[in-house]
């Protein structure tokens, strides 16, 4: 099974992709993920990408595709992959289904979390990581049952990212409206497209996820 989750920044698709690596030992490949651990490593790839991060941007399509290619040559034949984050333009979808056709893969379904925009604000200015096994939280929507210890590995660290600021979250949404969305029409063209209700809090949408998967 391999499967995109679709939505804008905020819209979740982090934290159901961790659900369902959990559920259904499913490999997560998240772009975001794989660029922000170049530009930690100072790789040739990280320091590229760094700036056009911070701002907001999209790097390039052969950056980030490579980035796929090589991450889904590393993985079993027999493990399913929820591609987070990706694709993002017409470019990398068409890029996607190379991959996919080389590694002997197809894409099952194209799932969309459906977000009021004015909800994404909030949802990224409040997010938070865990600094040690990435866990995803949020200030008012998701603490860690123990304040300040993360759910997962007990760590209390924890980090926000240079990005989710409001001004650079503006310049991600428009990248999404104006690159991202319109590829979504050539998927239900395909029969492969579910909207699933982002809004809904976190255990009702990983509900309606799995209702997809089947
Ligand atoms: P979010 O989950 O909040 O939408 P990501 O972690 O997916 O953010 O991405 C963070 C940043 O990394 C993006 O704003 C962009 O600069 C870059 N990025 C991630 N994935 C891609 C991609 N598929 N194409 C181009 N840029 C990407
Ligand atoms: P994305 O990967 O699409 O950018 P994330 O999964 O990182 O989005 O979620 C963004 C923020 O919103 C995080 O702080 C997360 O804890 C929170 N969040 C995720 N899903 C929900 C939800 N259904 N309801 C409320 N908050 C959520
Ligand atoms: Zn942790």
């Amino acid at each position: 099974m391999n499967i995109i989750l679709l939505g804008p920044p905020g819209a979740g698709k982090g934290t159901q992709s961790a659900g369902l690596v959990e559920r259904h030992g499913m490999m997560q490949l998240s772009t975001g993920d794989m660029l922000r651990a170049a530009v930690k490593a100072q790789t040739p790839v990280g320091l590229e990408a760094k700036a056009v991060m911070d701002a907001g941007e999209l790097v390039s399509d052969e950056i980030v595709s490579k980035l796929i290619d090589d991450n889904l040559a590393a993985l079993d034949a027999g493990t399913g992959a929820i591609f987070d984050g990706y694709p993002r333009t017409a470019a990398q979808g068409e890029q996607l289904d190379a991959i996919l056709a080389k590694h002997g893969r197809t894409l099952d379904h194209v799932i969309e979390l459906e977000v009021n925009v004015d909800a994404l604000v909030e949802r990224i200015t409040g997010r938070y990581s865990c600094a040690n096994c990435g866990a995803l939280y949020h200030d008012t929507a998701n603490v860690p049952a123990k304040e300040g210890v993360c759910d997962v590995c007990g760590s209390t660290e924890f980090k926000r990212r240079p990005d989710d600021n409001e001004e650079t979250v503006r310049t991600r949404m428009e990248e999404y409206r104006a690159k991202t969305a319109p590829i979504l029409p050539g998927y239900e063209a395909r029969g492969i497209v579910t909207r699933v209700d982002g809004m809904a809090d976190i255990d009702a949408v990983a509900g309606q996820i799995d209702a997809v998967l089947g």
